[in-house]
């Protein structure tokens, strides 16, 4: 006799809730990092171009121009 248990329903999604708002989180993040890495051009921190030139390797990685 199969074991009942270890069958799936049809109805329940293959990827829980759970896992897809930590996704989701994950991707605003990145999208966030990918933000601040591309478009600080001091119009983000008012201190210099301190944020800029922290990520300043991670700028020409990405392809974005900067001088
Ligand atoms: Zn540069």
């Amino acid at each position: 006799m199969p074991d009942i248990q270890a069958v799936r329903p049809l109805s329940t999604p293959a990827v829980s809730p759970r896992v897809l708002v930590t996704a989701a989180g994950v991707v605003v993040l990145l999208l966030l990092l990918a933000y601040l890495v591309a478009f600080d051009q001091g119009a983000i921190s008012q201190s210099g171009m301190y944020l800029h030139e922290l990520m300043h390797d991670g700028r020409h990685l990405l392809g974005v121009p900067c001088h």
